[in-house]
């Protein structure tokens, strides 16, 4: 477990698990770490509450699950790193790091103290959970509109404020009705889940796609203006029309109709929105199958 040689830097990597009753001595540590069940704090704190007993000079917390690499500090040479868990459940991995060697008393010190981040730490994970399960699509795994509503609001005002574009895509799903009514509903959920991952595929790591409704879809695009977000509308369009979709051994072609706007100066949300739900209407009535501009 405990590397002896003084070429590595990291003295230590196992799996911490919960075994140990919290140390009432600890009690300080446990209650400031269960007063939130947010990653970045919680780490901070276990961080700063137990910077005097065991000193490091910085610290990486990373989780897989959610994409998480929390870090903070002066990096060093020598660290020692932890991969959390608790019944069977895993919570990320802790490295810490500093100047020094992480001694053997300092790995035990150490492992008594995670004893009191295991338990908040599966709490974050729990509620961090609960949180993503609400704000997804059960069918196409993409944000739903409970997601969309805190995320536009939240990007309009980063936009507003380093006076940055945003654009948006309302897509609409041409004939959708035609499609359950000719291969059944199951066909058209699948339809559905196929569409979502053809907008995806168009899309950039910063872009967010979300099930807005039944069969349609909004694109946020940060820093994007309209003529960037015409591009990647006419991009996702075009995606859409060369799938041929596949169900029963029979073809299903797809088609999209989008309507794109940008951010105007003091807009809300919902007039945003409206602008390029309305070109999506347009675009519809000019023969679907194509994208129209919300000037
Ligand atoms: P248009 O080109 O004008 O958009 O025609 P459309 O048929 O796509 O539009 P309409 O609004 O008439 O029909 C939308 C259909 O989408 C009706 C509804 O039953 C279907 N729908 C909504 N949600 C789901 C879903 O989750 N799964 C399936 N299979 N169908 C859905
Ligand atoms: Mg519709
Ligand atoms: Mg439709």
């Amino acid at each position: 477990m405990k590397n002896k040689s003084t070429n590595l830097a990291v003295v230590s990597n196992k799996t911490f698990e919960a075994t140990k009753v919290v140390n009432l001595n600890h009690y300080d540590i446990s209650s400031a770490l269960q007063t939130t069940l947010d990653f970045n704090k919680l780490i901070q704190n276990f961080s700063s509450k137990v910077a005097s007993m065991v000193p490091h000079s910085a610290y990486v917390y990373t989780n897989k699950e959610f994409g998480l690499e929390i870090k903070n500090g002066v990096f060093s040479r020598h660290s020692c790193s932890y991969a959390l868990k608790v019944e069977d459940q895993t919570l990320g991995e802790l490295k810490l790091m500093r100047s020094h060697k992480f001694d053997i008393a300092d790995l035990e010190l150490l492992e008594t103290l995670l004893c009191c981040l295991i338990y908040p730490l599966k709490n974050a994970t729990l509620y961090q959970q609960a949180l993503r399960m609400a704000y997804t699509d059960p069918l196409t795994q993409t944000s739903n509109r409970s997601a969309f509503d805190d995320y536009i609001k939240r990007e309009i005002s980063l936009a507003t404020r380093h006076s940055k574009s945003l654009s948006i895509i309302f897509l609409d799903v041409d004939h959708f009705k035609h499609i359950n009514d000719q291969y059944g509903h199951e066909c058209g959920d699948v339809a559905l889940t196929s569409v979502a991952k053809w907008i995806k595929e168009c899309l950039r790591s910063s872009d967010a796609v979300f099930r807005f409704g039944g069969e349609e879809f909004v694109v946020i695009l940060s820093e994007t203006d309209l003529i960037g977000a015409e591009l990647v509308a006419e991009r996702i369009r075009n995606n859409i029309e060369n799938h041929t979709m596949s169900y029963n051994m029979q073809a299903v072609n797809i088609t999209a109709s989008l309507g794109v706007s940008e951010l105007r100066g003091n807009e809300t949300v919902d007039a945003l929105v409206k602008r390029a739900d309305g070109a999506m209407y347009k675009a519809k009535k000019n023969g679907r199958n194509q994208v129209v501009l919300a000037f």
